[in-house]
């Protein structure tokens, strides 16, 4: 498109647009878009040389999303396709973003949200996402999972499109990820490394890289190291959580939808699912705040807990590269920030007194 002197503007329109040759076709004036992806793939610049300096250590980093997570990427496909086909209202179950980014993309194609959420375990930026975009919000005694069944059977009897991401578009618009982390990388990375919930994007990943493959885009794939809470690791213990627990609610989980896709996943490419303590989740979410100036959300830190854990038995070789998805903004769950780093120190109104503080003095 010709901008202003002559010079040539490529611009971004979002994911669908950017990649419709691998997507499901849908027409122009359907498209729902906030511009979601498109997010930058950020070398790590201080954590080699604490964790590994002999591998390579990249984060995509999603929580630059328009709502803050990648749950967008496949709302916007889940929309735009639900809005193609007339619908005018959307539901989901959610441990927080699904409802923020649903309740966004719903409001932004004028139609309806309803989302239901698990009493008193969501982040509060979440919450107020979900509100603030005019969602019907219900907070459901009762966890995730319960929530889920309870959507899927509404979405099955009454006219509104369930947007979980056993939605078969949501998948398809997470996979872009891939593309462009292969599309900057000019190669799938060595290893591939995320959080699993309820495994959908470990699944969506894996299809996109493979599709690649196929399209002969990439000349290998990676493997998919995929990453759940101690607390709530139905992949890793083979058998569902009844009561799923950890501090990184968006992977509170203990019946994923797509399990067996996820299982799958790892199996096919070669890699694991494994699972990490909350305290080691904590511990790299800080570590990654204070040494690489990028903030995620818990969940998102597993990838870097996972990453420490492999590395400390020696599971990377010498140029290992390494993509590890961060999934969420830290903004969304800043209690735990509070709560992982030290109180801010209380001065008297002085210069002396700061200058002391500052060790100037
Ligand atoms: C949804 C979500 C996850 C889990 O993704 P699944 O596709 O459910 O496995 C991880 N982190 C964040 C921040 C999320 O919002």
């Amino acid at each position: 498109m010709p901008g202003e002197g002559g010079l040539v503007i490529n611009k971004y329109e979002g994911v669908i647009k950017r990649y419709r040759e691998f997507l499901p076709e849908i027409d122009d004036r359907h498209i729902i878009t906030i511009l979601e992806g498109n997010t930058p793939l950020i070398k790590a610049c201080n954590l080699g040389k604490i964790i590994n300096p002999v591998i390579e250590i990249y984060f995509k980093y999603e929580g630059l999303n328009p709502t803050g997570s990648f749950k967008d990427r496949g709302m916007t496909m889940a929309v735009s396709k639900a809005v193609s086909e007339g619908s005018k209202a959307v539901i989901c179950a959610s441990t927080g973003n699904t409802s923020a980014s649903a309740s966004a993309y719903a409001a932004r194609a004028g139609i309806k949200s309803f989302v239901l959420i698990p009493e008193g375990k969501i982040a509060t930026g979440k919450l107020s996402q979900a509100l603030v975009h005019g969602a019907v919000v219900m907070q459901i005694q009762g966890n995730f999972d319960e929530a889920l069944v309870i959507t899927r059977e509404i979405a099955k009897d009454y006219d509104v499109t369930l947007v979980n991401s056993v939605n078969p578009f949501r998948l398809e618009g997470q996979k872009t990820a891939s593309f462009e982390i292969a599309d900057e990388l000019g190669a799938a990375p060595d290893y591939h490394i995320l959080p699993v919930g309820n495994a959908g994007n470990i699944t969506a990943y894996w299809k996109g890289y493979r599709e690649y493959y196929d399209a002969g885009k990439i000349k290998k794939l990676p493997k998919m190291l995929g990453f759940q809470a101690k607390g709530a690791a139905p992949i890793v213990l083979n058998h569902i959580v009844k009561e799923p627990h950890t501090v990184a609610t968006a992977i509170r989980i203990g019946n994923p939808a797509s399990w067996q896709k996820a299982v799958a996943a790892r199996d096919e490419s070669g890699g694991l699912i494994e699972s990490v303590s909350d305290e080691d989740i904590l511990k790299a979410y800080a570590l990654l705040a204070s040494n690489e100036g990028i903030f995620c959300e818990p969940a998102s830190a597993i990838s870097l807990a996972g990453l420490i854990k492999l590395n400390g038995r020696g599971f990377f070789k010498k140029g290992a590269v390494c993509v590890l998805t961060l999934t969420g903004h830290g903004l969304k769950d800043p209690g735990n920030a509070i709560k992982v780093s030290k109180e801010p120190v209380v001065v008297p109104c002085n210069k002396n007194s700061v200058l002391k503080v500052m060790g100037l003095k």
